[in-house]
């Protein structure tokens, strides 16, 4: 087990220009004093003169955009005391505009889409044209875990501070609206009085961790790796030694055989696994994500316990920081350093340089079998049971979740899932309280018997509050599910829509079965109208692979539900038993 990596980023504040910390990090060097070891393996094979990335480790110090200035000039982290002490009496007006755009995000704190702005304005206005007086805040959730005790806080701050509005993402967080930065100090005592954090869930850091929603109860779980979230949480979140990275950092953890976080397009993951020797434990995966260029993670043939979970996971990081592209926004991403790298080297500077140690080889996770979303009534494996519901595009306003705790502590449940299909599960019902509990469920606008479409459709945030946003999304997709029920009410196949209000593929465009990209297109009079690029046949697990992107093949948002009819009429008819959409 490694103690707290002790390496410092290069800038004003750094002391040392050459640490080495526990994991074994590699020194790091001012322009000029020298190179890592690798820095000659990165230009071996060509005789041209190789443009620097901005990766540290190869001394490439010097920032080479506005997002590294501001981070080397102050870490994000400490944006907080300034919004203690000075932006919650100054005001909005009175935040500095590199911590509005940038160190904010270390907080969890997003200034949300002015309303009125029409898509086709977007890509033209400078941020601050774009901005709202309000923020999107968004609260970390961990492996998905709550009590009813924080649930009812976050839905009380919603209630009281943000319009009653609050989102399930697809990363297992909450996000509130219409925050003012007044407000901010008071809503995080609230948050943290019940041990809730907004730290680092945005920013170039590492994120929210996914944790399998029934980590520990599941009848059928191979391992259980919340212990592991649990560690990594309390060693790493707040450090400064991870909180300048070169974009986000996006991991997964889950010992369930559905395999039920998106292993694959995390930068790091960990799939459940049993390995024929040293038995439970986890396949490591690298360096997935969707947004541009596209890629899914790889097996890096490594089986982790969960003792050595914490500690590979901060070295696969710790590579990431040092080596990762920090010269492109675009490029930043650890998928592109394994794209040029490939898994083999990265493992070998993991294992060489960060862990000092080879690592044990392990065996590919068995295929999933099942859905992965949790929802239904499901047997624990202690006897009682779990409830999986569906909001509709996991839109959950504050009142609904104050509701939604009282209800399952009057059935005698105190802990909460959040799932990464913006889902919501219920722990350890009795069995005599289960049809009394999916009744009052469904009362306050959650289905635990869900439509098809209703489970099956997720949709980002879209152009009610997202600033990179061309079109609506939430809304959209409320209309075209209950167009679908109306229209369809007999079809049960397990056909995935996930609707994006840009190219950036928040909820998955690519994995979908029907993925939509938002954008602006010509309707049949030739105006531009909002729209969306479609993705066919995108498909998760061992099959993994990306939807194809049809030529030409758009909609209008208008015709979205004719559009998506059409597609499932045409497949229930040519469909053979068994076949899914994707096969
Ligand atoms: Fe915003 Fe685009 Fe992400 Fe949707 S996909 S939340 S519109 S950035």
């Amino acid at each position: 087990m490694v103690d707290r990596p002790t390496f410092q980023p290069p800038g004003p504040r750094a002391t040392t220009t050459g640490v080495s910390g526990d994991l074994g990090l590699v020194s790091v060097r001012s322009p000029g004093t020298g190179r890592s070891s690798c820095a000659d393996d990165a230009s071996a094979g060509t005789a041209r003169r190789r443009r620097p990335e901005g990766q540290w480790a190869l001394g490439e110090i010097a920032p080479l955009n506005p997002n590294e200035r501001f981070k080397r000039d102050d870490d994000g982290l400490n944006v907080r005391s300034r919004i203690e002490d000075v932006y919650a009496s100054a005001g909005f007006a009175g935040i500095e505009p590199e911590d509005l755009h940038g160190r904010m995000r270390w907080w969890g704190l997003y200034t949300q889409r002015r309303p009125g702005i029409d898509g086709g304005r977007t890509g033209s206005l400078q941020p601050h044209e774009l901005d709202d007086e309000f923020f999107m805040m968004r609260v970390r959730v961990d492996g998905g875990r709550l009590t009813t005790e924080q649930l009812r806080t976050i839905g009380e701050v919603s209630r009281d501070f943000a319009r009653d509005t609050a989102d399930l993402t697809d990363r297992q967080n909450i996000q509130l609206h219409w925050v003012r930065i007044e407000d901010v100090p008071e809503i995080w005592r609230r948050l943290e009085a019940v041990d809730l954090t907004t730290a680092q869930a945005c920013g170039d850091t590492t994120r929210v961790f996914l944790g399998s929603p029934v980590a520990g109860v599941a009848a059928d779980e191979i391992i259980d790796g919340s212990p592991a979230i649990q560690e990594i949480h309390e060693r790493w979140i707040g450090d400064p030694g991870f909180s300048n990275l070169p974009r986000k950092f996006k991991t997964a953890i889950s010992g369930s055989p559905l395999q039920d976080v998106a292993h694959e397009i995390n930068d790091v993951s960990f799939v459940g696994v049993r390995h024929p020797e040293l038995g439970p434990g986890f396949d490591v995966w690298v360096g997935g994500g969707l947004s541009t260029n596209p890629m899914l993670a790889q097996r890096l043939g490594v089986f982790a316990t969960l003792e050595e979970l914490p500690e590979i996971w901060a070295g696969v990081v710790s590579v990431f920081r040092d080596y990762g592209y920090r010269r492109l926004r675009n490029r930043a991403r650890l998928k592109f350093l394994i794209a040029d790298w490939g898994i083999e080297r990265f493992r070998q500077v993991l294992e060489q340089e960060y862990l000092k140690r080879t690592l044990t080889d392990g065996p590919a996770p068995p295929a999933p079998a099942g859905p992965r979303d949790h929802v239904g009534v499901h047997r624990q494996r202690d006897g009682r049971y779990y409830v999986g519901a569906s909001p509709v595009v996991g839109r959950t306003p504050g009142t609904m979740l104050i509701a939604l705790a009282d209800l399952a502590e009057a059935h005698g449940a105190r802990r909460v899932r959040t799932t990464p299909h913006q889902k919501i599960l219920l722990l350890d019902v009795p069995e005599d309280a289960v049809e009394s509990l999916v009744e009052g469920l469904e009362a306050i606008g959650l289905e635990a018997r869900p439509s098809t479409f209703r489970r099956n459709t997720m949709a980002c945030t879209g152009i009610e509050f997202c600033k990179l946003a061309i079109v609506e999304t939430k809304a959209r997709a409320a209309t075209v599910i209950e167009e679908l029920e109306r229209r369809l009410p007999s079809f049960d196949q397990p056909l995935t829509i996930n609707v994006n209000g840009c190219p950036n593929s928040c909820a998955r465009i690519q994995l979908a079965d029907v993925g939509l990209k938002g954008q602006l297109v010509l309707d049949s009079e030739g105006r531009q109208v909002e729209g969306f690029q479609v993705h066919l046949g995108g498909a998760v697990g061992m099959d993994a692979r990306f939807g194809r992107k049809l030529r030409g093949h758009k909609v209008t948002a208008e015709e979205l539900p004719d559009y998506i009819e059409r597609v499932v009429r045409r497949f229930d008819h040519a469909r053979a038993d068994g076949e899914t959409f994707a096969t």
